[in-house]
């Protein structure tokens, strides 16, 4: 009889159940997955992100949550579901955790463009630096011209490019 791989490292006896996934929370005793991540900072707990695989030990920022046969939950990484045979429930947490990655980036996006259109320390400090292109400088064109047109033209990654040269 060959047994799952979560059985020989002692997780509980398969089948499993594919609970969650997302980051691995260490704060305030929430369980992980995206859900456990949005009860701890709703609880105040600033949720400590990271930990290690329970199969393999491998360090881990996100995790998949499981539920043995026999009632034991615990949680492995992304890829190690997926080598131990558990490819749905992998796929579905990788699917997971880049719509959760891209809905954050959008927030951040969102918070630079009303920061550029309302901040008045950050716009002060913007448009006291000239344009990057020498020709629209020498029309007074400024700095901040400049990155409020790219958020007006740029695509999703453009946007987040201009977050990240802000460190916004
Ligand atoms: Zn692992």
């Amino acid at each position: 009889m060959s047994h799952h791989p979560f059985e020989k490292s002692g997780l509980g006896k398969a089948p499993y159940r594919c609970m969650s996934s997302g980051p691995l929370v260490a704060a305030g005793g929430h369980r992980g997955g995206t859900a456990g991540y949005e009860a701890a900072l709703a609880a105040g707990h600033e949720p400590v992100v990271g930990g290690t695989c329970q199969h393999c030990g491998t360090a881990l920022k996100n995790a998949i949550w499981f539920e043995s046969a026999d009632k034991a939950v615990f949680y492995v990484g992304v890829s190690c579901a997926d080598k131990a045979g558990e490819a749905t429930a992998a796929r579905k947490a990788r699917s997971g955790l880049r719509s959760d990655k891209k809905a954050r980036e959008t927030a951040r996006i969102k918070a630079a463009i009303s920061s550029l259109a309302s901040d008045s320390v950050l716009i002060d400090r913007l448009s006291s630096q000239p344009h990057p292109n020498q020709w629209r400088a020498e029309k007074g064109d400024t700095l901040l011209d400049y990155l409020r047109f790219r958020m007006q033209r740029s695509g999703h990654a453009g946007m987040l490019r201009v977050c990240m040269e802000l460190g916004l």
